[in-house]
């Protein structure tokens, strides 16, 4: 499930798979379901990823 948490000055969307954040959920439930379907994250998607978790 994509989780929304509060950033500096806004909010992001969480993939619960990998924790990228991104500015829209939309973006992030595709990354969710690209990462439970392959088993790894699409570049293309991470790309746009706007909060980084800090084992990264
Ligand atoms: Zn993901």
């Amino acid at each position: 499930m994509v989780r929304r948490i509060e950033v500096d000055g806004g909010s992001a969307y969480i993939c619960e798979i990998c924790g990228l954040g991104y500015a829209d959920e939309e973006t992030a439930r595709e990354c969710e379901k690209f990462c439970s379907t392959h088993g790894a994250c699409s570049l293309e998607i991470t790309r746009r990823a706007v909060y980084f978790p800090k084992r990264f």
